[in-house]
């Protein structure tokens, strides 16, 4: 059954890009349709139905299980990001998925579209206000602050990954449960650490192959700078129709003005075409600051574009802030975001480090890599001696027990069968080598080796494997 009704192809499909992915944070939010797979489910209910059995109980709206393909794409993203995390000196933290409500509110902003309206809340028996984490950065820095592991001056490298929630109706076509990479650079304010965590995420992207990369980049200028540009801004937008504007721009102008620059919106996206930049309003400390990065990352042979209108979805970020694009699978499809967020760690209750960091959307990164094939097993241990309790069975297992000891994978056979149905198994699990133990070669300790590439075949003493 196992991959019968979990074709990776069709599951695939289930990944969707939606016209709004751009605009949210680390673009990991959740790309796969709810539609399809429920209809995978299909022939399970069908069959309980058919035969009377009890109905099958079924996952979440907005929940998906990943099998074969899709599972070996995770998997995969996540052994090169340990291995090129770790050259970085990053290392992984794991944490809870759930936490207080109050830190998200208080690390991510009340006034986001993620708090505001997307959280995953609930009241627990004992009446506490817990979240299901909308991101990652909230909850790294609430553990490295309580573990004491955040110091000015002496940087915690660290990254983590898993699931994340946000309750969006399911007719948007995003999951609730989403996944994430995430990386975050603590404790230092120089440029040359807004470069390395570039640099290593760009490893990360070239390493998994994920082709035709854009970098975009912009600084948010600072606590001292941005309320200035805050101004401009809010100035500009008073000066036009304010009636232009979509309601959520409306009331973005009272709460983060910025926010309407990155508004997907037609109208609002008018409107914020001849609005001041940001790099007109930096103050030198900024300026400095993000000439450093850029000259730096250019040194690295990084290519980049400066976006003057990348805000990034959440409050928390300051000066320099990136996203990355892709377009190996046509429109440019945004595949991670990050940047700085000094004060962050200060506002969650820590001494006053500052931080960078990005996430990447896994969803979109499997989307954008290659199939990744099953690895192929190097054996089958086929049992064609039939006949009544001949223990080939237990002698096969035994075997293949100390193939594996060698360092082989493969499978046994519980139960006897036809030469030619062993070989057909065989052929199906695409198996280098088939191992067979019939009558006569159990009655003389044997098993007869045969070559499934190159066709022949030889006999060999089981003896001989110990
Ligand atoms: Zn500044
Ligand atoms: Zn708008």
């Amino acid at each position: 059954m196992r991959m019968v009704f979990f074709p990776g192809a069709a599951h695939r499909k289930s990944f969707r890009r939606t016209p709004n992915d751009g605009a949210r944070r680390a673009t990991g939010d959740a790309v796969l349709t709810t539609g399809v797979p429920e209809a995978i489910f299909q022939p399970f209910a069908n069959l309980n139905r058919a035969h009377g059995f009890m109905s099958a109980i079924q996952k979440i709206k907005g929940f998906a299980d990943m099998f074969g393909e899709d599972s070996r794409a995770f998997t995969r993203m996540e052994s090169v990001a340990r291995d090129i995390f770790t050259r970085y000196g990053f290392g992984e933290v794991r944490i809870p998925v759930l936490e207080r409500t109050e830190l998200f509110a208080k690390g991510i902003g009340e006034d986001t579209d993620v708090v505001g309206k997307e959280m995953y809340t609930f009241t627990d028996r004992g009446d506490r206000s817990l979240t299901l984490r909308p991101e990652a950065t909230a909850g790294v820095l609430r553990a490295c602050i309580e573990a004491g592991a955040v110091e000015p001056g002496k940087p915690s490298r660290l990254f983590a990954f898993g699931p994340m929630f946000r309750y969006e109706r399911p007719q948007k076509g995003r999951m609730r449960q989403f996944h994430q990479i995430d990386a975050e650079l603590l404790g230092s304010p120089e440029p040359q650490a807004d470069v390395e965590v570039i640099l290593m995420l760009r490893d990360y992207l070239e390493e998994l192959g994920i082709g035709d990369l854009s970098f975009e980049l912009n600084s948010l200028g600072c606590r001292e700078c941005r309320p200035h540009y805050r101004a401009a801004l809010t100035a500009y937008f008073e000066s036009l129709d304010e009636e232009k504007l979509c309601e959520d721009c409306r009331r973005r102008m009272k709460t983060n003005p910025l926010r309407v620059l990155d508004c997907k919106v037609p109208g609002c996206k008018a409107m914020v075409e001849k609005a001041p930049a940001i790099a007109d309003h930096l103050c030198a400390g900024c300026r400095d600051h993000f000439s450093a990065v850029l000259s730096l990352v250019s040194r690295a042979g990084l290519a980049y574009t400066l976006n003057p209108r990348l805000v990034r979805g959440l409050d928390y970020y300051q000066r320099t802030t990136f996203e990355v694009t892709s377009g190996a699978i046509g429109a440019q499809t945004a595949v991670a975001g990050g940047g700085r967020y000094d004060g962050l760690v200060q506002q969650l209750g820590g001494p006053d480090a500052p931080g960078v960091g990005f996430a990447c959307g896994m969803e979109r990164l499997a989307l954008l890599m290659e199939k990744q094939e099953a690895p192929r097993p190097d054996f089958f241990l086929a049992v064609t001696d039939t006949r009544e309790k001949s223990g080939a069975v237990d002698a096969a297992i035994l075997l293949g027990h100390k193939l594996r000891l060698r360092g082989l994978s493969g499978e046994c056979d519980y139960e006897p069968g036809s030469m030619k149905s062993r070989l057909r198994r065989a052929g199906k699990l695409n198996v280098k080598k088939c191992y067979i133990i019939g009558p006569e070669e159990f009655d003389a300790g044997k098993v007869t080796v045969k070559d499934m590439e190159e066709g022949g075949q030889l006999s060999l003493d089981i003896a001989a494997f110990d």
